[in-house]
């Protein structure tokens, strides 16, 4: 079973992926916790070269292409390897955060980024999508660690993005969950457990 955390810059992400592990854990399940970019060796070089050049060193297109290529190594040798032993994968970030940062967030048409990395992962879909939205304002509040990060793009770039995540959301809601994430993170995580509870014999 593959589950996707997605969402924008301060929204949460990293502490409901680890909640929500620990509960499956405590229900006696193998998790496999991963991220996105950077949790393979080449995707750790990866994400040193993103996070490093910023949107202003790099062309829009090589960015998306190195997310993409980010992505499929990442499917490759860890995602697909863990599904297939029977193990619950939770990643931070998969597909839907090229769609919404490289796509809606800047020039390029969210349709083909979504094509390139559907090549990329095999068209490995994930079973859950769990959207954590957030307005600018608690994201700004909460994303304390990398400040910079957060202010390197116009607001009016993350309000993009926001809305990119909620379109796909829109477009196929049996496949997402939508969570407010400016509410306590035990509200949030409770919101998850009540899903997953419906979804899989835990
Ligand atoms: O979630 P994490 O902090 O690992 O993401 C690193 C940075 O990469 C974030 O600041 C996010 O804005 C950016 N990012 C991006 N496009 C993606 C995934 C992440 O611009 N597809």
């Amino acid at each position: 079973f593959f589950i996707a955390i997605e969402g924008g810059d301060g929204a949460g992400k990293s502490t409901q992926v680890e909640a929500i592990a620990e509960w499956i854990r405590a229900k006696g399940h193998e998790v496999v916790v991963t991220r996105e970019p950077g949790a393979t060796a080449i995707g750790k070089r990866l994400r040193s070269i993103l996070l490093d050049v910023g949107s202003t060193g790099i062309s829009h297109r090589a960015e998306a292409l190195l997310y993409a290529a980010d992505r499929a190594e990442h499917v490759d040798s860890v995602v697909r390897p863990a599904l297939e032993r029977g193990a619950i994968v939770i990643s931070d970030r998969y597909i839907d955060s090229s769609v919404a940062y490289q796509g809606a967030g800047r020039d390029l048409d969210p349709v083909e980024i979504a094509r390139i990395s559907r090549w990329a992962t095999g068209g490995l879909v994930p079973h859950l999508t769990v959207l954590l939205d957030v307005s600018p304002e608690t994201a700004r509040e909460r994303f304390t660690e990398a400040p910079d990060r957060l202010e390197s793009e116009p607001a009016e770039f993350h309000e993009r993005v926001r809305k990119g995540f909620l379109a796909l959301a829109a477009a196929d809601p049996s496949r997402y969950l939508v969570v407010d994430a400016g509410q306590e993170p035990e509200a949030v995580s409770r919101t998850v457990r009540h899903r997953l509870d419906e979804l899989l014999p835990l």
